[in-house]
């Protein structure tokens, strides 16, 4: 595979722009709200940003919900706002792209699309990034098994779009306790088969609030080259996700001890 480090030695390393790099020996941080809500919102988490030297920030537009009577995200315009607020701040935009129709209206506005884990086998989706010039993280799907995972970014990868990243979010398992299982074992396999980046998503890898800051470390001194976790100045009120979702307070001190480990690794 082209993906596998047998093929390509040497770590990809994924150029963002502005001096901001994912890529192996580096720590990236990407936080933000599970879904874009409001212009308000978006100013304040970019704020949260720049005060706390974090260069990437997530959010949904484009919401996968499991009811269809949720939420769905505030769209192309939404991501249009946020996009002037984010790049003036000089902040990096990672978030969600659902079909292919949508790669090129979103593109002079996204610097990572994310794939998420219920598209992390949507092939055509998959084939439609691997022609894109810009980054692409790719999400393990729900039920998804490491080679799965490896084999939809080979999809990326032949296409001809090298700018790719893994993603660890936690796969679905007999256990209920916790929203997900993050599979901690994955960062280590992913990091040794492949030269892709790895980054850690705590946030839907427990979905427990109080848990996500040691999930976090936890991915830290697995290897992670990266972690992405969901931040509002007030969870509670969040339009998803809000349960998982740590305040301003609470990011800023995780940003702080994940670089502190990080540095000890
Ligand atoms: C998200 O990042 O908010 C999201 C929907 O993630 P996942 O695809 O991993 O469930
Ligand atoms: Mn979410």
């Amino acid at each position: 595979k082209l993906v596998s480090k047998k093929w390509k030695a040497k770590p990809t390393s994924v150029d963002l722009g502005d001096g901001v790099f994912i890529k192996d020996g580096e720590m990236a941080i990407i936080t933000g709200p599970c879904s874009i809500e409001s212009e308000e919102q978006i100013r304040k988490v970019v704020n949260h940003c720049v005060e706390n030297g974090i260069t990437m920030m997530r959010g949904g537009v484009f919401k996968p919900r499991t009811s269809p009577y949720a939420f769905r995200g505030m769209g192309i315009d939404g991501l249009k706002l946020w996009h002037s607020i984010a790049s003036e701040a000089g902040v990096k935009i990672v978030t969600e792209v659902m079909q292919t129709s949508q790669i090129e209206e979103m593109y002079p506005y996204v610097d990572i699309y994310q794939v998420g884990a219920r598209n992390s086998q949507n092939f055509n989706l998959l084939d439609e990034l691997g022609k894109v010039d810009k980054a692409v993280m790719i999400k393990r799907g729900i039920s998804g098994t490491i080679e799965e995972l490896l084999q939809s970014a080979e999809y990326v990868f032949s296409g001809g779009n090298e700018k790719l990243i893994l993603c660890e979010r936690g796969i679905r398992t007999y256990e209920r306790a916790s929203r997900n299982t993050l599979d901690l074992n994955a960062i280590p396999i992913l990091k040794a088969k492949s030269h892709l980046p790895v980054i850690v998503d705590p946030s839907h890898g427990i979905g427990i609030r109080a848990y996500v800051p040691q999930m976090a470390l936890a991915g830290v001194m697995a290897g992670a080259d990266g972690i992405i976790y969901e931040s509002h100045e007030v969870p509670e009120k969040a339009y998803s996700d809000g349960q998982q979702t740590l305040d301003f307070a609470q990011s800023a001190r995780l940003a702080a001890w994940i670089r502190e480990i990080f540095a000890k690794r």
